[in-house]
């Protein structure tokens, strides 16, 4: 996917003296150039007053005609969402109806009026206490559907507060050409809303390098940094601003000076870019002969042309999870088969590797409405959460049987951790097979493989025994990574230990594709690592040859892989394993490296 072009003659230029260059951690390479978006977080302050009884009147009507307003603006959003693609428009299209039908004489409504009457205090105030008793009652009630609706009842309020107060909403729909979009915070649900059509880059002041928002951002090959401590509170909306996504850069007001130099330095990154995409049709070969598939990792189904345009040799991770995000209730069985048949189809008989519902740490899809729990990364997440509510893995898990009636697909299970998990998997698909045969419905056959998710330190270290029980591995060194050294991938103030090269790391990798080898079944590696061509001679050296990674690295990881020596680089990655520090480990991954890799 391509940047957006920028349009040089109508952004302002500025002095030197108004420049202003702040410094995050850059999580999507590529230059973005265009103007500054402050997205809002929608929290406005409430101010609180009585209402004398003759101005009663007037101040129900006032809230009427916020209510009026705020519907005029849904249906406004409703009939973008019509047009967004795919699913991302339908998800968007149930939420908006379901906020029309809360502004029309619900429960909050009536609620306001009353409180207005009989409290006599001012609309806006009286929004806030509503919706505050609502939101409290249902929490107390335990119900996982109420429990869902509580974001989109505050959200509501929010508009009608905003519309009382006006204080102007800025939702991504109605983002200028270019935007580079400045926020405190982007959850992986608000980055599945932006188009790159429109959106040249963002930089957040929260999260982390191997964050799902950033993460997103590759995908979606937007420019993108975090960790921009103090940038919202000093940028102004439709300033110029630049990002430099390989640096960690934003330039507020840049010089002309300045300007021209990333007008450079974009070019030159869109020509490589261009260039590396040459190789998209030749074969993902070592210099001595061996074959590396090369698959991509899949967040959104409108990602899946940007998958075959790289020369993806399949899907080696399909995240699940947008399915469930940006909605409030769960995705139907036929649903989810529509959505992955269209994309077995697209794949032409390369393989679809499915995740199943991965929902928990930074992506809690609100329609699932389960707490997060005190610690949501060590919490009911993931294949625990599916194994809870079997009715969330057997609709799923009926899907993917019926998909690959129609072409190659495998079941991926995440954040397993004992072989116990995945035999209870086993008996749950049994059932579901059992049934849809049932009802003589066409499913896989044979049925598809199911494989384990190897990032929980336990998992790899029981590597052995998980083996015997999975038809393939796939190693998320993401999570891998955070929980071997306890650092929250989402959180920037400890982002600077996140360190994909720690020895325990690369032991626990090394340990598991040993004990995939004894176990003769297929391992892969789709954590980031796996698109970061620093790490592609470390990773074959240790017995890896299959790489999952978002399209837009392949090219660039394929390259590597082609001017490979695979004797020298299992050389390599044995003198590595044998040492204690990662600073070294990293001097001896680069050196090893140097003058192979073309930087960004
Ligand atoms: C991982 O943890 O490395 C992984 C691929 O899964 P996710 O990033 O979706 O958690
Ligand atoms: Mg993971």
């Amino acid at each position: 996917m391509t940047n957006p072009p920028d349009r040089p003659r109508v952004l302002p230029v500025s002095t030197p003296q108004d420049e202003q260059i702040f410094c995050g951690l850059g999580v999507s390479p590529g230059v973005a150039i265009g103007v500054a978006y402050l997205h809002d977080t929608g929290k406005v302050n409430v101010p609180e007053y009585k209402i004398a009884p003759n101005a009663l009147e007037g101040e129900r009507s006032r809230f009427v005609e916020a209510v009026a307003r705020a519907s005029r603006q849904v249906s406004l959003l409703q009939r973008k969402a019509r047009s967004l693609p795919g699913s991302t428009g339908e998800e968007l299209g149930y939420l908006l109806d379901a906020y029309q039908q809360m502004l029309k004489g619900s429960r909050l409504v009536r609620g306001v009026d009353r409180r207005i009457s009989e409290e006599r205090i001012n609309a806006e105030a009286a929004v806030q206490w509503e919706i505050d008793q609502i939101v409290h009652g249902f929490a107390a009630m335990d119900d996982a559907y109420l429990a869902a609706r509580i974001e989109d009842i505050r959200d509501v309020g929010r508009r009608l507060i905003r519309n009382l107060t006006k204080t102007p909403f800025k939702p991504f729909s109605l983002l200028p050409k270019n935007a580079v979009i400045l926020a405190e915070e982007l959850t992986p649900a608000d980055t599945a809303l932006l188009d790159p059509a429109t959106v040249a880059g963002f930089a957040t002041v929260l999260g982390g390098g191997a964050s799902h928002t950033a993460i997103m951002a590759r995908s979606l090959g937007l420019p993108a940094i975090v960790g921009m401590t103090g940038l919202v509170n000093r940028a102004s909306d439709g300033a110029t601003a630049v990002i430099d996504g390989a640096e960690g850069k934003v330039i507020l007001n840049p010089s002309a000076e300045t300007l021209a130099a990333y007008r450079c330095k974009r070019a030159l990154f869109l020509k490589r870019r261009r260039h590396l995409h040459r190789l998209h049709k030749v074969p993902a070969i070592t210099l001595d002969g061996t074959g590396i598939s090369l698959q991509a990792n899949l967040e959104l189904p409108a990602e899946i042309d940007g998958v075959l345009a790289a020369g993806a040799a399949g899907i080696g991770l399909l995240r699940s999870e947008f399915l469930y995000m940006n909605r409030s209730d769960l995705p139907s069985e036929d649903e989810q088969y529509d959505i992955m048949l269209q994309m077995v189809q697209r794949l032409d008989g390369r393989p679809l590797t499915i995740r199943t519902l991965d929902a928990g740490g930074d992506k809690m899809p609100t329609s699932l409405g389960f707490g997060d729990g005190p610690n949501p990364a060590l919490g009911l997440r993931a294949i625990r959460l599916s194994l809870k509510h079997p009715e969330i893995l057997e609709t799923q898990l009926a899907a993917i049987l019926r998909v690959g009636a129609h072409g190659p697909v495998r079941i991926l299970l995440p954040m397993i951790s004992a072989v116990e998990e995945l035999q209870a998997v086993r008996g749950v698909m049994e059932q579901v097979v059992r049934r849809l045969k049932r009802r003589h419905v066409a499913i896989a056959s044979p049925l598809p493989p199911v494989g384990t998710m190897i990032e929980v330190p336990g998992a790899a270290l029981a590597a052995d025994a998980l083996a015997w029980h999975s038809d393939f591995f796939a190693i998320g060194t993401n999570d891998l990574t955070q929980y071997t050294l306890a650092i929250d991938r989402a959180d920037e103030s400890v982002a600077y230990l996140y360190n994909p090269l720690h020895p325990a790391v690369l032991r626990l990798i090394q340990f598991s594709a040993e004990a995939a080898l004894r176990a003769r079944i297929p391992i892969s590696i789709c954590g980031e690592i796996a698109g970061d061509p620093r790490y592609t001679a470390l990773l074959l050296g240790l017995g890896i040859r299959e790489l999952s990674m978002a399209a837009t690295n392949i090219p660039r990881v394929k390259q590597r892989v082609r001017g490979l020596d695979l004797v020298a680089a299992t050389g390599r990655a044995r003198v590595i394993m044998d040492q204690s520090d990662s600073a070294r480990i990293a001097r001896l991954v680069d050196d090893f490296n140097a003058d192979a890799l073309d930087v960004d």
